[in-house]
């Protein structure tokens, strides 16, 4: 059976990523496992290959983990869960250092060579992409599967105040 993040993607066949030569343990179980670095590519391309733009949790935690390991070679001492999240928390900061030139903007409030507004809102896409990318590192440092995590989540909050999105 073929699962990602618990469902197969609309339009994807069962045997379409096994035609694309993936690795079967990942696609069975993508994060209970540490993707290896010779796979990651492999892994991506297979994904891309399907839909272009698609994105998914799983093929973002294929190359994060590897990539993140050139980093942090095997000599070096191991980030704990506090070091992981730290850097977490560090991208949210940076994202509000930027937001808050946004809104020195806004109030009129100009401070001299603050960026345009066009750069400031690519910096905030630039920042909560770091931030996503570190959210992922936590979530592999505990093992989860952070789109199975956002989905429990986000239903959990709907449920709670009757609404009828659910993921
Ligand atoms: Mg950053």
């Amino acid at each position: 059976m073929i699962v990602l993040n618990g469902k197969v993607p609309l339009g994807w066949r069962l045997d379409d990523l096994a035609e694309q030569k993936v690795g079967i343990d990942f696609i069975n179980n993508p994060f209970a496992i540490v993707p290896k670095r010779e796979d990651a590519e492999r892994i991506v391309a297979a994904f891309t290959s399907l839909d272009p733009h698609f994105l998914s949790f799983a093929s973002l935690r294929a190359v994060n983990v590897p990539r993140c390991e050139r980093w942090h070679p095997p000599e070096s001492l191991p980030w704990t869960c506090a070091d992981w999240s730290n850097a977490l928390c560090g991208e949210a900061g940076e994202l509000a250092n930027v937001v808050k030139k946004i809104r020195r903007q806004q109030t009129g409030a100009l401070n001299e060579g603050d960026p345009a507004m066009e750069e400031l809102v690519k910096r905030v896409g630039e920042e909560l992409a770091d931030v996503v990318i570190y959210a992922d590192l936590v979530a592999h440092y505990f093992r989860i599967d952070l789109g199975a995590a956002v989905r429990t989540k986000f239903n959990e909050v709907s449920k709670k105040y009757g609404f009828p999105e659910r993921l």
